[in-house]
């Protein structure tokens, strides 16, 4: 019978094994590189879909020198709390240092921020104009970032009551 022959090439696979001294033995450590490659490897780092980008146009200043990285660092403050991740990799601008997180290292960027509370800043918001709205930056958020008066943003809705504003200054 089948079953039967199986059974017995297995017993004979387990008497012709090696002594337990000469099975290599999975320590922590081991597990802990096996940690750090897979990691490595979420980040991009050697299986990025953008690995062989090189000298792409740039959508904010228009050279030619949007190439591959991975030693982007994602660097934010969250309440009380500065969080700066290291050998990100995406795409970013030899010549007016814009860049980009892939999606890999945007994964991990968000593994370590999403559950932080959110250390907002409170902008009002107000009409502008017919049909317009317009939101106020606190003195802080000046501050903090580059926001330049004839700037542009580009909004992306995250959900009905999220966003993320990208800033390009002139
Ligand atoms: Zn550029």
């Amino acid at each position: 019978m089948k079953n039967d022959a199986k059974t017995e090439t297995m017993n004979l696979k387990n008497e012709d094994a090696p002594k337990a001294a000469n099975i290599p033995t999975i320590t922590p450590d081991i597990v802990e590189e096996t940690n750090i490659e897979i990691a490595r490897r979420r980040a991009g780092r050697y299986g990025s879909p953008l690995k062989n980008i090189a000298d792409a146009p740039c959508p904010v200043c228009g050279s030619q020198s949007v190439s591959f990285a991975d030693n982007l660092v994602f660097e934010v403050v969250l309440t009380g709390e500065r969080i700066v991740i290291p050998n990100l990799s995406g795409l970013r601008c030899s010549n007016c240092g814009d860049f980009a997180f892939d999606a890999d290292s945007s994964k991990i960027i968000n593994e370590h921020t999403g559950n932080k509370p959110a250390g907002g800043y409170e902008c009002r918001i107000s009409t502008v104009g017919a049909e317009k709205l317009g939101m106020y930056f606190p003195k802080d958020v000046l501050r903090v970032m580059e926001i330049t008066k004839k700037g542009k943003a580009i909004v992306t809705p995250l959900s009905r009551r999220k966003m993320m504003v990208e800033l390009y200054p002139e």
